[in-house]
């Protein structure tokens, strides 16, 4: 049975940085030179390895681990503070600027954490705004 995409889909901050499946299930949608093969993230316009203007979009690894983190007490109106921010290493190489969203006490370094989607931030109407996060694996 196909899910009601209508209930469930995520009001995102950002529609060109994650790929939402019929299922619900996310991926992030990086880029792939076509010359040389290097990886970005987000998707860049230009290789920044080869300044090919060749990028195909690829999905990437929704595992990884936390390189390092950040907890952010200050933030613009309708975010929820305070937060982790952290970069998270996916196995293909691509170091990913991400929410970790778990409780501060139980982020560590290197970790293993895991794609998923979160809740971040409300607009100026109060609607809630979701991006793609990370979560203990
Ligand atoms: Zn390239």
């Amino acid at each position: 049975m196909t899910p009601d995409l209508a209930q469930s889909v995520p009001n995102l901050i950002s529609d060109k940085l994650v790929t939402l499946a019929a299922d619900g299930s996310a991926s992030l949608e990086g880029g792939r030179c076509k010359a040389c093969a290097a990886l970005s993230f987000p998707r860049a316009e230009v290789c920044t390895e080869c300044l090919s203007l060749e990028v195909d979009g690829t999905a990437l690894s929704s595992e990884g681990r936390l390189y390092s983190y950040s907890v952010v007490h200050q933030a613009p109106k309708g975010w929820k503070v305070p937060y982790a921010l952290g970069y998270v290493d996916l196995p293909e190489g691509v170091r990913v600027l991400a929410h970790i969203d778990a409780p501060l006490q139980a982020i560590a370094i290197d970790q293993p954490v895991r794609l998923s989607l979160g809740v971040v931030a409300t607009d100026a109407s109060g609607a809630d705004l979701s991006t793609y996060t990370f979560v203990p694996a």
